[in-house]
């Protein structure tokens, strides 16, 4: 597959900030790449970096096979072929939708043409006339999709653009937009905090910290297979337990499990809630302390052995209540290196 995007190596601080340290990162051409990491990890400098509104320190962008960025070129961003949709919509606002899906397309015959297909693309045909004043969150979010999709660039960039959204439009905002960059087959970069969201949209994700990409999968392996104790944690909720691997099984307080693992001897067990199946049982060995009811299912927090915590995920039929005695049974675990054994050096650590 061909990349539409290529970061390598990218390095850039703010005045002894590191924002971003040795970024790499491949967008794969009609693929939707997720980016998600905490706030401050970095996620609108490196989708500035590829815009070219602004200078990495170290590193190399490249778009459409073409190099835009190293230590000997410079390409300015309106030659770059990336369209990029901010948080804040940024739509001109004394200007018609029309004006501001045409805004950068090259004047000529073909302008009203493409403004209308775009529109009709986003669901909002025969809208040219309308001012962004007189339309939906939503609908403005879709507008600056427009814009950015107008011009066929090799790849758009999504900068947390449902986070002006309140919850119940946002998901449904979030499904419109990925049918429509699929659609187009566009390639895009989509940026987010929120891992749920990330998941969701992503056909690639890569998970961010400190300026750094810890890990990039297809989101279910990502989920099911973390590289790390970090990246379990901020992906999905779930409970860690000690365990020591021997011959493919791992021996837990909490039972033993078959796991697919190179490791063996001391490892860390991580016990997702949706693994833990509960069944009403007044003499089972679990005592529910707490649950959150959410209409498709709960997240009940449990006490075994009077005192280990455990989470688990149930259906919304049954309801656990604080007090309730349950059975449980561990469906799956996933292991990591124990935190206390020596950890494999970081590769290429600067400072
Ligand atoms: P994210 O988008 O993931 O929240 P950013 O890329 O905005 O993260 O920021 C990464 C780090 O770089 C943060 O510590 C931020 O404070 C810093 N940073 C970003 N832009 C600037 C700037 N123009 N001047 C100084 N520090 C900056
Ligand atoms: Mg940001």
């Amino acid at each position: 597959m061909t990349d539409a995007i290529a970061c390598r190596h990218l390095s850039k601080s703010y005045s002894g900030v590191v924002a971003l340290d040795d970024f790499s990162l491949r967008a794969p051409e009609g693929e939707v790449t997720g980016l998600v990491g905490p706030s401050g990890s970095g996620k609108t400098t490196a989708l500035r970096l590829i815009a070219g509104f602004e200078r990495p320190d170290h590193g190399s962008v490249e778009v459409a096979g073409e190099t835009v960025v190293d230590e000997s070129t410079f390409v300015p961003p309106e030659q770059r072929s990336v369209g990029m949709v901010f948080q804040d919509f940024a739509l001109f606002p004394h200007m018609a939708v029309g004006a501001n899906v045409a805004y950068g397309l090259p004047k000529g015959a073909g302008r009203g043409g493409r403004v209308a297909d775009v529109l009709a693309m986003v669901g909002l045909a025969g809208m040219e006339k309308r001012m962004p004043h007189e339309l939906s969150g939503g609908e403005q979010q879709r507008v600056a999709l427009a814009r950015a999709l107008a011009p066929s660039p090799a790849v758009e960039l999504l900068d947390e653009p449902f986070s002006n959204l309140d919850a119940p439009q946002r998901e449904r905002v979030r499904r419109e937009v990925r049918g429509i960059l699929i659609e187009a087959r566009a390639t895009a970069i989509f940026v987010t905090h929120d891992q749920e969201e990330a998941l969701a949209v992503s056909d690639v994700l890569a998970v961010m910290r400190d300026g750094r990409v810890l890990q990039t999968a297809a989101p279910h392996d990502l989920y099911r297979k973390p590289a790390d104790r970090w990246v379990a944690r901020f992906l999905g909720e779930g409970e860690f337990v000690a365990g020591t691997v021997t011959g493919g099984i791992v021996d837990t307080p909490l039972g033993r499990f078959p796991v697919d693992t190179p490791l063996t001897g001391p490892v860390e067990v991580l016990i997702r809630p949706e693994h833990v199946r509960l069944t009403e049982d007044a003499g089972g060995a679990a005592l529910v302390v707490e649950r959150e009811f959410y209409g498709h299912d709960q997240l009940v927090t449990l006490h075994i052995d009077g005192g280990r915590r455990l989470l688990a995920r149930a259906g919304p039929d049954t309801i656990f209540s604080p007090g309730d005695h349950a059975r449980f049974e561990i469906t799956e675990v996933v292991v990591f290196e124990a935190a206390s054994s020596p950890q494999p050096p970081a590769p290429s650590q600067t400072g």
